[in-house]
């Protein structure tokens, strides 16, 4: 976008600013190439005239519904429409098909919302005001039309908004694709109820949002050949293991736990439970209460979404037995055994959760501490039973947690798509992914290394896809678009999933050697990608690389990485929990069979991960993709403030920048013969008379000399920049 505008003094212009990202100003004089501006901030600033933008006078007070109507296509153009609506209560814009949603953090809807689906059924696109709804009607249009697959691809930040978002698309679907007045659990009730279950076990209070998913999520809702809803599948990615056992304040833990602890008294009588406070796996945080969450309540809401979802009573009862396990599992503490450096269960405290533990697992409590406490070790000559240290047993306390509950999760999603039903006859679905955004914090661990890795895939998707709707557009409109070029971010992915030689496979290599260490695995990717222009080795680090993402770069901490990849269950845990008497603890851990067990001795997260996202690539590049990008206006996640920095950034991190300097690269501004000669007809000088539309703005065009532009069948198309070269004609006439 670096093209520079044609700007001279008494123009309007944007000029970068650190506090608002974008402050518009008047150009008060010009020399050589930079320009004095005196910015509405009461601010007088001396500019290259290639940093300024001019300010698009022409749009009305409230904005336009689409960015494409902008005549400048540039960030400030877009930050500030997208201020003005939201600032009337008008969250939703498109930029072309894309629909960008700020999250509003306060019902809008007065009408309800049936009345507004209503409303959006069937209504042709751009008719009435952008909406959620409006995107899931025209995928449900296109599949029904084009007998084709649909998907929606939601992102942005946590606390964006996508989980709400997708509750509206799956809402729509079900409104537009149910069935009338059938009675009892129909397959959307099951969709639809199957949000509060995954939401209860897998979405925590975190700092960056009170709701947040702590996985990503892929729904696909399968339809019939009436378009009627035939069933669904839901996949989901990467739940967040450590939080299991590992909580910092103001955080939560898993909602499930806080729910169970205000489950009515028998309950909590059965479980031996009370005061979240007194579970060393909650207390870590002092945040035991949500504002907006009454924990009583949600738990009885929880078990009514899991009937509706086909969870049995019996199911139910054994999935918060786990749930309640778990807790009691966090409470054993281990001491140093007299006269060994071996652990013993603390005191009679510890002894009494361990007790618990075992009670509600269905396990003998001997079994339970010999697999928290001791490792067996075979070698060729003979069988050790070697005893961990206090630290050694935590560790295996906390890695036994996190397995059993990522098993439950795991299960849960099994039984939804079990209970829900697969419609295998079924030709055409809507997919709905609603997955984390790009992540850069202070620390980043293995797991922001997934996620970014994920986002690259989709950015990939999604330039590709923009890419070529803009083409499609040129051709129907006969333009040559053949030097229109776009970034491709190919060799992140190379650098990232290349098999072999990429840092997946490298760090698996890592895990499979028993002597490697981080240190020995970054020695290890330093050599190799020492040229690659996308990674970095910081300064005088031994654990870190930064990689270059296209949303920016990113500092990694290599420390845990191979503990994380690595992706199996310590055999003694295994053991116990495949002896258990409880039919549905032992189902969570099948035995492993002995023959894949060997052909398959290394199993990585990693890995793992990178072949479930090559599968939903798979099943997106079959569909016809729609994009919602969704906007945090405020990190205090409060109504009404609109944070232009924050915000510029997410645009740029979400791909709407980089969307938009697509069509930058080529024609940005298109504009109907029509609406081209109301606003610069008056520079024919009352000569166009006897030429039709399309002859009158050549005529212009000739006359102004312009270059830069095609003519299409309808439309004009100029390149950035070529409509202020116009605009300044108007103001010498
Ligand atoms: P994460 O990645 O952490 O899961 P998310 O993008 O899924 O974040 P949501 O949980 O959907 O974010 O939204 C965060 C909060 O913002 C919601 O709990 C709700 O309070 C508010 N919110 C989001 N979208 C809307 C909306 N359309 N109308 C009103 N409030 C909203
Ligand atoms: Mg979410």
């Amino acid at each position: 976008m670096d093209v520079e505008p044609n700007i001279t003094i008494g123009s309007r212009v944007w000029v970068e600013d650190s506090s608002v990202a974008w402050v518009d100003g008047e150009v008060l004089g010009i020399r050589d190439k930079e320009a004095d501006v005196q910015t509405s901030k009461e601010k007088k600033v001396v500019v290259s005239l290639s940093r300024l933008h001019p300010v698009d006078v022409d749009i009305p007070e409230e904005g336009v519904d689409d960015m494409t109507r902008l005549s400048y296509l540039h960030e400030p153009g877009v930050l500030h429409n997208l201020a003005t609506r939201f600032k009337l209560n008008n969250i939703y814009t498109y930029t072309g098909n894309i629909l960008i949603a700020v999250n509003p953090f306060q019902r809008l809807t007065s009408l309800g919302e049936t009345h507004l689906m209503e409303q959006y059924k069937g209504a042709e696109f751009g008719q009435l005001s952008p909406h959620v709804f409006a995107i899931a009607d025209i995928s449900y249009r296109a599949m029904i039309d084009d007998r084709k697959s649909n998907s929606i691809l939601v992102s942005g930040e946590s606390g964006a908004g996508k989980t709400e978002t997708t509750k509206l698309i799956m809402q729509y679907l079900a409104f537009i694709g149910g069935h009338a007045f059938a009675d009892g659990r129909t397959v959307e009730q099951q969709i639809l109820e199957s949000n509060p279950v995954l939401e209860a076990f897998g979405n925590a209070k975190t700092v960056r949002n009170n709701n947040s998913s702590r996985f990503g999520k892929f729904v696909e809702i399968q339809f019939d050949c009436h378009g009627r809803i035939s069933g669904a599948a839901i996949r989901t990615y990467l739940l967040e293991r450590s939080r299991v056992c590992q909580i910092s304040d103001p955080e939560r833990n898993y909602h499930c736990f806080y729910l169970l602890c205000s489950a009515p008294a028998e309950e909590l009588e059965k479980y031996n439970l009370g005061d979240p406070k007194s579970f060393h796996y909650l207390n870590q945080s002092s945040c035991y209460e949500l504002d907006d969450m009454n924990d009583a309540e949600q738990y009885l809401a929880t078990r009514r979404a899991m009937d509706v979802v086909g969870i049995s009573q019996e199911e139910q009862e054994a999935i918060f037995r786990v749930v309640a396990a778990i807790l009691h599992l966090g409470n054993i503490d281990f001491a140093k055994g007299e006269d060994t450096d071996f652990s013993v269960i603390r005191d009679d405290k510890a002894k009494f959760h361990l007790e618990m533990t075992a009670n509600l697992l269905m396990c003998e409590a001997n079994a339970l501490e010999d697999a928290l406490c001791k490792r067996v070790m075979v070698t060729p000559e003979e069988v050790i039973r070697k005893s961990l240290d206090p630290m050694g047993a935590t560790i295996s306390r906390d890695g036994l947690a996190k397995t059993i509950y990522s098993r439950l999760f795991e299960w849960l999603v099994d039984k939804i798509n079990n209970s829900i039903g697969q419609d295998s006859t079924s030709q055409y679905l809507i997919g709905v992914l609603d997955i984390y955004g790009f992540e850069s914090f202070k620390t980043n661990s293995f797991e922001q290394f997934c996620i970014n890795y994920t986002n690259e895939k989709l950015q990939q998707h999604f330039n590709q896809h923009v890419f070529k709707m803009e083409q499609e557009q040129y051709t129907k409109e006969g333009i040559d678009w053949s030097y229109v070029k776009f970034i491709d971010n190919q060799d992140i992915l190379d650098l990232i999933e290349k098999k072999p030689g990429g840092i997946i496979a490298l760090l698996d290599e890592a895990c499979m050697f028993p002597r490697s260490t981080h240190e020995t695995f970054c020695d290890k990717i330093y050599q190799s990608f020492k040229s690659h222009k996308r990674f970095i080795r910081p300064k005088l680090s031994r654990t870190e690389f930064i990689i270059s993402h296209y949303a920016g770069e990113v500092q990694y901490q290599a420390d845990q990485f191979l503990d994380k990849n690595k992706d199996y269950v310590v055999t003694e845990h295994q053991d116990l929990l495949t002896s258990s008497k409880c039919p549905f603890v032992m189902s969570l851990f099948p035995p492993i069979v002995v023959e894949t067990a060997k052909t398959s001795k290394f199993s990585s997260l990693g890995a793992r991960f990178k072949l479930q996202l090559q599968q939903l690539m798979d099943t997106l590049n079959s569909t016809e993709p729609h994009y919602i990008r969704c906007v945090k206006p405020n990190d205090d996640l409060k109504p009404l403030i609109f944070d232009n920095v924050n915000v510029m950034q997410q645009l740029r991190s979400s791909g709407v920048i980089e969307a938009i300097r697509i069509k930058c690269a080529g024609f940005p501004t298109h504009k109907t013969f029509h609406e081209f000669l109301v606003r610069f007809g008056i520079l024919a000088h009352n000569k166009l008379e006897g030429r039709d539309e399309k002859e009158a703005c050549k005529f212009i065009l000739d006359k102004v000399g312009l270059t830069g532009f095609q003519m299409g069948e309808t439309k004009i198309f100029l390149r950035a920049g070529k409509m202020a070269e116009l605009d300044s004609q108007l103001t010498e006439v």
